[in-house]
């Protein structure tokens, strides 16, 4: 497969591990804040130009083996690809730590990356309240689909996390609560990343313009909220 591009070195995606990042281009929702519009956006004809091949990114790490230890996939929604599985096994077998993102919306094909064993960690978005999914142009059969990936992760033998990117109109203050009442209803331990909103670059430009939490509102969420299944920290 062809990928929309490769982070040769990346020090952050995978905590604790050097890693590759690869990722993919497309994506079913347009959420106002994304950070990567142009994987998200039909490609330019440059962009399509500059595309990475499968092969091409097996290479490099066949020859940083030892050196690189993770590979993270991210997007765009890389589930979209039935074809990065045949990806994420190659790189298991060559003995990396596979990490995927995803907000969640294949719970199906998600099921079977599990069932195959080609993946290590699942980093899922959670971006706001259910009942205001609508705000990143979710359809609600997306919204289904999400919580049932939701239920798939919490009863998976594997480490998962999910990640609230924390901009103010699209996850309000009264929308933190009813993350965690979700998540605690899986009655299951989880760890629930805050992450901080950068308006650098935003798929709809009016979002540069939006002010994101102050820190101290983020970590008074993380003192009230932080319990013995709830393992919520600011990233
Ligand atoms: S933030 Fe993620 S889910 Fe939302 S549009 Fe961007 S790539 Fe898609």
């Amino acid at each position: 497969m062809k990928f929309a591009g490769l982070q040769k070195l990346d020090l952050l995606n995978c905590p604790g591990r050097v890693s590759a990042t690869v990722f993919t281009r497309g994506c079913n929702f347009r959420c106002p804040y994304c950070h990567n519009p142009s994987l998200v956006l039909p490609p330019t004809e440059a962009e399509l130009e500059a595309q990475v091949d499968e092969e091409e990114i097996i290479s490099y790490l066949d020859k940083r083996r030892g050196m690189i230890e993770a590979v993270a996939i991210t997007g765009g929604e890389p589930t979209l690809h039935p074809e990065i599985e045949g990806f994420m096994k190659k790189v298991k077998e060559m003995g990396f730590f596979v990490k995927l993102d995803t907000n969640g919306t294949n719970p199906d094909f998600l099921k079977k990356l599990l069932k195959e064993g080609v993946v290590d960690y699942v980093a899922m978005d959670f971006k706001t309240a259910i009942e205001h999914y609508d705000r990143v142009f979710a359809s609600s059969s997306a919204v289904e689909a999400f919580k049932a990936s939701l239920k798939l992760l919490s009863s998976s033998s594997i480490d998962w996390e999910v990640r609230t990117t924390c901009v103010p109109s699209v996850v309000t203050k009264e929308d933190f609560p009813k993350i965690k009442e979700v998540m605690d209803s899986l009655g299951v331990k989880y760890k629930w990343y805050l992450q901080a909103f950068n308006p650098a670059v935003t798929l709809d430009e009016s979002y540069s313009e939006e002010l994101a939490y102050e820190q101290g509102f983020l970590e008074k969420l993380v003192s009230e909220y932080a319990d013995e299944k709830c393992d919520i920290r600011i990233r």
